[in-house]
């Protein structure tokens, strides 16, 4: 098997700002994994907030000795090596799983919906994201997401009132909010909530700080809408803590691993009776493509990654009015567009 994979940047179509930061370009690593003539994508889109950049993606990828093994269908053993090389790096270790999964499906001819048992017209709608922004540009945003049924409206700021008045002034879409560890006291967060509950909106995504979990706990006793964990879940061995303080989680396959550890995760979610979200960072078709074939299985989807971005180096799954259509395609059904920026 060879691994190769390189560095380029993603350009965003608009300033991205959440709670903790802005950015207009993310770094994204796509893997290409060799294996019989057939070739699997993968990507890396690597977080600060989980410890990650570039560069450690890089030099992480230089440790994985993928020659040592010869056959690809091998899944467990070879992930559990790309595990145990070193802790965290989890979208570096999710890359190598996405095209692992891709070379399966290549491989049998399937693709990846159809390996799992899956009926693809149960894809969920994505929400659209609406970053922080001016109350101009946040109307403007709105009116560019008219195809999307359902917003997904960042908040955690001091005018957080306004923005939600501004946005239902242009709209009576569902709104779901995600505070990004962002309101500082649980009194903050219920007095915002309490208020956000009032204005029709779904749920709540990560109220407070993952740091202050008995305080969400708290919340959830005083507050009606969902409250569903992102910055608080990571990987399966979060789960059990979660129990109680939150009614849902948001998977992501570069927070976790991957798409094995993102099944582990759904099923074990569900035998816990939490909704299951799927989202992403800012990323390309492939994993876009990738966590869509398990789509199927989730209440909510938030896989709008590519949709923010100008230069998407591949195609893939498409979006219809905001519900994500998966293809007959093998593997994750992406190809390569003609035009890619190389860094
Ligand atoms: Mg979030």
């Amino acid at each position: 098997m060879r691994l190769s994979y390189r560095y380029i940047e993603l350009h965003l179509r608009h300033t991205f700002t959440i709670a903790r930061s802005s950015r207009d370009i993310e770094p994204c690593i796509i893997v290409e994994l060799e294996h019989d003539g057939v070739i699997g994508y993968g990507e890396s889109a690597p977080s600060e907030r989980y410890g990650e950049s570039a560069q450690t993606v890089l030099e992480f990828l230089k440790k994985v000795d993928l020659a040592r093994f010869n056959d690809p269908f091998r899944l467990e053993e070879i992930l559990l090596y790309v595990n145990c090389i070193a802790p965290g790096n989890t979208s570096a270790k999710a890359a190598i799983d996405i095209a692992l999964h891709d070379w399966v499906g290549k491989k049998l001819g399937v693709p990846l919906w159809k390996f799992w048992g899956l009926a693809k017209e149960k894809t969920p709608v994505t929400s659209f994201t609406i970053g922080i922004d001016s109350l101009e540009m946040i109307e403007q945003k709105v009116k560019e997401a008219a195809p999307y049924p359902i917003l997904k409206v960042k908040v955690g700021v001091p005018n957080d009132r306004e923005i939600i008045r501004k946005i239902r002034q242009v709209t009576d879409k569902t709104i779901r909010v995600d505070a990004n560890e962002g309101w500082k006291s649980r009194d903050q967060a219920l007095d915002t909530i309490l208020w956000l509950e009032e204005q029709g909106i779904e749920f709540v995504e990560q109220p407070l700080s993952a740091d202050c979990l008995d305080d969400t706990a708290w919340l959830r006793e005083h507050v009606h809408i969902p409250l569903v964990a992102d910055e608080n879940v990571t990987q399966l061995f979060d789960l059990p803590r979660l129990s109680g303080v939150f009614d849902g989680i948001n998977i992501k396959l570069m927070k976790c691993t991957g798409l094995r550890e993102a099944m582990r995760m759904i099923h074990t979610a569900q035998s816990m009776n939490m909704k299951i979200m799927l989202g992403c960072m800012i990323e390309s078709s492939v994993a876009i493509s990738a966590a869509t074939h398990l789509s199927p299985l989730v209440d909510y989807a938030d896989l709008d990654g590519n949709i923010l971005i100008t230069d998407d180096p591949f195609e893939g799954i498409d979006v219809v009015n905001g519900k994500l259509m998966l293809n007959d395609r093998p593997g994750l059904g992406v190809a390569k567009r003609s035009t890619v920026t190389e860094c």
